[in-house]
């Protein structure tokens, strides 16, 4: 039998610290969230490798890295509510429960949606809200959020949600303009700062439901 939480801690050792993660709450609750339990049983015994896996509807869970990398950006606090677009297998949003107050999570595919609430009710997680259906527009229910993370590349300013954001909040995306790249926009006021940071490549932000 694989002994998951021994290769937990490597992948967050190797995959994480070493390539720059430094905030303690991101590395601690990597170290907590089981990613084995959201990915297909063929390639669980994978799940710690650190890489992207197709979870089914041409989707994947990103490489644990990126999504590390894209929450230290942000620099959540555990006062934050946080609105998460693609909420995928769920891996992610149970991460985000255990760093900030409260997670919103949109999903435009139904059956992902519900596969991945299926598991976070079977882990210790912080409070989390799902929802299928399109994300671009946001979630004006419960906004404004103190932090939006997109998981799904958009080719243009993603004006809805960026309405969403709290005073001083910030938005993360992959954007993709002549290349693919993460952007951080921040409001201040009436003004959002936008900051490019490095390349990536993320399956497309999609409108409409799957
Ligand atoms: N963070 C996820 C992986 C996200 S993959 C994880 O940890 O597993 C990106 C997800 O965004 C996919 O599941 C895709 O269906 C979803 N998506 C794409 N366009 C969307 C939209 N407009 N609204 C909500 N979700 C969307």
């Amino acid at each position: 039998m694989t002994d998951y939480g021994i290769a937990r801690r490597r992948m967050v050792e190797e995959q994480l610290v070493a390539r720059g993660i430094r905030n303690e709450r991101i590395i601690e609750a990597f170290l907590t969230v089981p990613r084995h339990l959201f990915l297909d049983p063929a390639v669980r015994s994978r799940a710690y490798d650190g890489c992207s896996f197709p979870i089914g509807y041409n989707q994947t869970i990103s490489q644990p890295f990126i999504q590390a990398a894209m929450m230290q950006h942000l620099d959540i606090k555990s006062t934050d509510r946080v609105l998460e677009i693609g909420t995928g297998s769920g891996y992610q949003t149970a991460i985000l429960s255990l760093i900030a107050r409260e997670v919103c999570s949109i999903e435009r595919i139904e059956a992902l949606s519900a596969a991945a609430e299926a598991v976070l009710t079977e882990i210790p997680t912080g409070r989390i809200r799902l929802k299928a259906g399109d994300g671009s527009a946001g979630w004006p229910y419960y906004s404004p959020f103190d932090k939006i993370i997109v998981s799904a590349a958009t080719n243009e300013r993603p004006g809805e949600l960026l309405a969403q954001l709290a005073e001083n909040g910030c938005l993360i995306a992959p954007v993709q303009d002549i290349e693919e790249q993460l952007v951080l926009y921040r409001r201040r006021g009436e003004e959002i700062e936008e900051q490019k940071l490095s390349r990536c490549s993320f399956v497309p932000l999609l409108k409409g439901v799957g």
